[in-house]
């Protein structure tokens, strides 16, 4: 029998999938209230931190309301029950419930909020549309007596160097000579002061992430049996990485655009916005982006990306006017909190599973609550058609 997560253990495990340092400069993101040391049995998910939302949290005994919005984006003065905002916190911690946040963190995890929305569209192997560089990497190479190169790689590799992929230990070795002569002073392990030595020596190449370089130069300098060993550090060119904001990625087999968007219809959350799009009906689909949430900043990485449609939110009239004029992608609005429902149900899994992993549990529940602000769509009567 697992032991219930604390608020502690929860924001490590959530802050371990959504890395505070992936969410953009302007965000706000992690624990808004809770006590780490309290006890966490049920965690309702949510888009929004609203008051509909707070009191579904209640109703249902959550311990830990976890949201893709956060409740304060901008600073505040004050936390008074005299504004909405206000008021939802105070209803939070009057009744012990934590309140945690993972937004543009989430959106440029793997798997992310649009993971979520591309699997709802059908969409398989898939990539950012607007790539993160990847982890940064240095190449650390130094050189070592032949029969110590085996013992120094596994000592770099418990520093964390030589991870590639799904391998570890990775390392590249040459066999060589060495030279030097040790000064006065100098207590070499190989070789005398003042005669020049030449031993043979390997030159070890690993891979290591660069925020662990002082561990794994650490663990060189532990266990290379030289005074003074030499090597050298190169940071290696970035390049794009598997996390980011969207993603694009192909269709099992290519539909009608029609038949995509009854797809749609029949796979969101019912929403009164709906799905508006702009496209031919029989255009041929294949290759789909998708973005959760607002996603009008990314008309142009989803035309180079090549997509024949670009499924998203909160698209303005200029911008969505501009890009249709290019002549692709077609164009899906779902509105921003049908695009970002879907990944509550994979983030309340993989927390699951996350803690299972640590010798955790909690229960979880995704938020029925439609938080969609607007609740009434009415379409002008036909007999107002400006063109008849
Ligand atoms: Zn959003």
């Amino acid at each position: 029998m697992s032991d219930p997560a604390s608020v502690s253990e929860i924001v490590d495990v959530l802050e371990a999938r959504y890395r505070p340092a992936w969410a953009q400069p302007w965000d706000a993101v992690g624990l808004t209230c809770g006590d780490p040391s309290a006890p966490v049995r049920r965690v309702l998910l949510a888009v929004d931190p609203v008051a509909a939302v707070a009191e579904e949290a209640l109703r249902w005994g959550a311990d830990l309301l976890f949201t893709h919005h956060p409740l304060f984006l901008r600073a505040v003065h004050g936390v008074a029950a005299t504004t909405p905002k206000g008021r939802v916190l105070h209803t939070l911690v009057r009744n012990g419930v934590a309140l945690f946040t993972a937004h543009t963190n989430a959106d440029a995890a793997d798997p992310g909020v649009s993971d979520a929305l591309a699997d709802v569209v059908g969409i398989g192997a898939r990539a950012p549309l607007l790539p993160l560089p990847a982890e940064p990497l240095d190449k650390i190479v130094t050189f070592v007596p032949v029969e110590h190169a085996q013992g120094l790689i596994d000592a770099m590799a418990a520093a964390g160097a030589g991870r590639i992929g799904n391998y570890q230990r990775c390392a590249w070795t040459t066999e060589g000579t060495g030279t030097f002569a040790p000064l006065p002073g100098a207590h070499p392990t190989v070789g005398e002061v003042g005669a020049v030595s030449t031993p043979r020596e390997t030159r070890v190449e690993m891979v290591a992430p660069r925020q662990r370089r002082v561990a794994v130069l650490g663990a060189l300098r532990a266990t290379h049996p030289y005074e003074e060993p030499a090597y050298d550090v190169f940071e290696q060119a970035s390049w794009p990485g598997p996390r980011g904001t969207g993603r694009v990625g192909e269709l099992a087999e290519p539909v009608r655009f029609d038949v995509l968007l009854d797809r749609l219809v029949t796979a969101l959350p019912a929403t009164v916005v709906g799905v508006r799009a702009a496209g031919a009906p029989d255009l041929s689909v294949r290759r789909v982006a998708v973005c959760g949430g607002s996603g009008d900043d990314l008309f142009e990485a989803a035309r180079a990306a090549d997509a024949d449609v670009y499924i998203t939110a909160d698209l303005r009239h200029h911008p969505a006017s501009e890009s249709l004029e290019h002549g692709h992608p077609a164009l899906v609005d779902i509105g921003h909190w049908a695009s970002e429902w879907p990944w509550l149900g994979l983030a309340a899994r993989l927390l699951v599973e996350d803690l299972a992993a640590v010798g955790a549990t909690v229960e979880t529940r995704v938020s029925t609550t439609c938080t969609d602000p607007w609740t009434r769509h009415l379409v002008p009567s036909p007999a107002r058609d400006p063109r008849s």
